[in-house]
């Protein structure tokens, strides 16, 4: 095959994002000294979602990309909702995602004193000022986007009791809420955040790095540019309700005369299903309508992580969904697609059956116990195998068996040939009923000796395969099916006067018992397989010796619950 031809096969580098543009564009024109240099700013106020994790991608990913730097910066202005236990879950996530901000983890509090130090500027220079009144009042008079708001009656104090007022403020002489600095800018201006905003306000709570240092915290729009520009930040990225910041984040940063990043917005990420506000996740976890953040039904990245997903999945649909301008709804089996597609490579086959019925196979000899042969992963070139016991008596799935099957109906029902997985054809001879419930009790087989791997009718061809387990070597699991947590594709747009609350699922978790070949028995939590024919199951950190629990990860078709489990 000559070069040219081989070039054509190769699949083509996706074109540029409009953030990629934007940096390439930067670099070519020398700007920063062609540094490329972003940042993953989270409030430490709640565990990371897959929202985050796409911004995670996006940040580390343009460094990675330009040979540039990630830093990592809580921005941990609101000492009332932070809290340690949030650091240290962001930072596991950040890893395990795969990313590593070497020696830049950062806090905003880090740089209170210089952030006072920005604001007194501001102040020295007359483009602050202290203002007194009350917080209902100062939101009352900022006016409407088409009314013009009133100008405060203190916005006109001089410099010098503006800076005694301040360093009171710090000093901690006044009470909560009794005073504020705000931006002196414009109160006609068309963009409500141009309206004299509040900068820094009065708060007597301790916070969770600064103890007892602080009584006065700056607002996050303050903190969040002066931050930026402290670490140099080349490219400030975030999601695109900062847009309109935008105007207030150059305004603070060019007053105060400082290095000056550039605020780029993106559309964030809307999965259908899901629900990511922060605010409303906490709900559901103080709430107990799931059993913690890291809930397997959960859109958050320890969730993800139990729930089975890999970092490679996570990454790569990231990357599938792009970067886009405007506000979008991606549908969740995207994500699905994308750990099927990780876990078709990676994840061992076996075989498992959750709503088993009994098969005896009358011709087959009472005691024998043959190991048949099982590919571990056939998606693998180097696969290895397994053994699987197989004897008399087996489980199949109750769904694979039908006494009165459609025509289309190719698994197992009367009369009718089967193959069994890595095993022998059987045919069904009759079934054993419950008197009482009529419930079918066992299955009757018979087994053609000549059909195993390697004998004389190996390739003799049935319509329907089926996976089973041998019923005395099988070994007893717990498993957690998993379906959707919400009912409707935008839980966040309630009708009126519903809340997402009233579309949680009732069935999002079904607990069954599972019977599995014995090879899975010394599985550990996070060991990822696909039960044959019936989805990608992970161990979950709840398996104790003797009980091992799996959670599904996903069916193996995007169709929840086919088999009827
Ligand atoms: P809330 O959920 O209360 O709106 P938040 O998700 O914005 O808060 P932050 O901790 O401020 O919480 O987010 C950290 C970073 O992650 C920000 O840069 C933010 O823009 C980004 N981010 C948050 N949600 C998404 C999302 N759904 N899609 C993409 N990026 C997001
Ligand atoms: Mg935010």
């Amino acid at each position: 095959m000559n070069e040219s031809k081989d070039n054509q096969n190769e699949k083509p580098a996706r074109s540029l994002n409009f953030i990629e543009e934007i940096v390439e564009k930067d670099i070519r024109e020398g700007k920063n000294d062609g540094r490329v240099h972003t940042r993953f700013p989270p409030e430490p106020n709640g565990y990371l979602h897959i929202g985050h994790a796409k911004s995670i991608c996006l940040n580390f990913g343009l460094a990675a990309k330009y040979h540039g730097l990630c830093n990592l910066r809580f921005d941990d202005t609101n000492p009332v909702k932070e809290e340690v236990e949030y650091v240290d879950s962001i930072m596991e996530d950040v890893r395990w995602l795969g990313f590593d901000w070497g020696d830049r983890l950062f806090y905003a509090s880090d740089y209170f004193e210089q952030l006072y130090g920005y604001a007194v500027i501001l102040v020295e220079k007359g483009k602050a000022y202290v203002c007194d009144m009350p917080a209902g009042e100062i939101s009352a008079t900022r006016g409407s986007p088409t009314r013009p708001g009133k100008e405060s009656p203190f916005r006109n104090r001089t410099v010098k009791e503006n800076l005694d007022l301040f360093s009171r403020m710090r000093a901690g002489e006044y009470p909560d809420g009794s005073r504020v600095l705000r931006a002196k800018i414009d109160m006609t201006s068309p963009n409500m955040h141009l309206r004299d905003p509040i900068i820094y306000r009065i708060l007597h709570t301790p916070h969770h790095r600064t103890g007892d240092t602080w009584c006065i915290y700056p607002m996050y729009d303050f903190a969040h540019g002066e931050s930026d520009s402290i670490e140099q930040i080349t490219h400030s990225i975030c999601t695109l309700e900062f847009e309109v910041h935008r105007p207030l984040y150059d305004w603070l940063i060019r007053e105060i005369g400082i290095y000056a990043p550039r605020q780029i917005e993106f559309a964030r990420l809307n999965l259908s299903y899901t629900i990511m506000s922060k605010r409303k996740l906490l709900e559901l976890v103080k709430e107990n309508y799931v059993k913690g953040w890291d809930d397997p039904r959960m859109p958050t990245i320890s969730g993800l992580r139990r729930r089975g997903f890999t970092p490679e999945s996570i990454r790569n649909f990231a990357e599938i969904i792009g970067v886009a301008k405007r506000d979008n709804v991606i549908d969740v089996s995207l994500l699905e697609f994308c750990i099927r597609e990780d876990l078709n490579k990676k994840a061992n086959r076996v075989m498992g059956v959750l709503n088993p019925v009994k098969i005896i196979i009358d011709n087959y000899p009472e005691d024998l116990v043959e190991e048949m042969e099982a590919m571990m992963n056939p998606e693998n070139p180097e696969g290895r195998t397994r053994k699987v016991p197989f004897s008399k008596e087996l489980y199949i799935e109750r769904d694979d068996f039908m006494e009165d099957p459609p025509k289309k109906f190719f698994r197992l029902a009367p009369g009718r040939e089967v193959r069994l997985r890595a095993a022998y054809i059987i045919k069904c001879e009759s079934v054993e009923k419950d008197p009482v419930t009529q419930e079918i009790t066992a299955i009757h087989c018979t087994y053609d000796p000549n059909t195993k791997s390697g004998g004389p009718d190996s390739n003799r061809k049935v319509k329907g395969t089926l996976h089973w387990v041998s019923a005395a070597h099988a070994i007893e699991v717990e498993v957690r099916l998993y379906d959707r947590l919400f009912t409707i594709p935008e839980p966040d747009d309630a009708e009126e006067g519903k809340s997402f609350i009233d579309y949680l699922n009732p069935d999002s978790l079904k607990v069954v018992n599972g019977y599995l070949e014995p090879s899975v028995k010394d599985s550990k939590a996070g060991d990822n397989y696909q039960f044959e024919r019936l989805g990608y199951f992970v161990v979950d950190s709840d398996s104790r010796t003797g009980t091992l629990v799996f959670n599904r990860v996903v069916p193996l078709r995007d169709s929840w619950a086919k088999t009827g489990i």
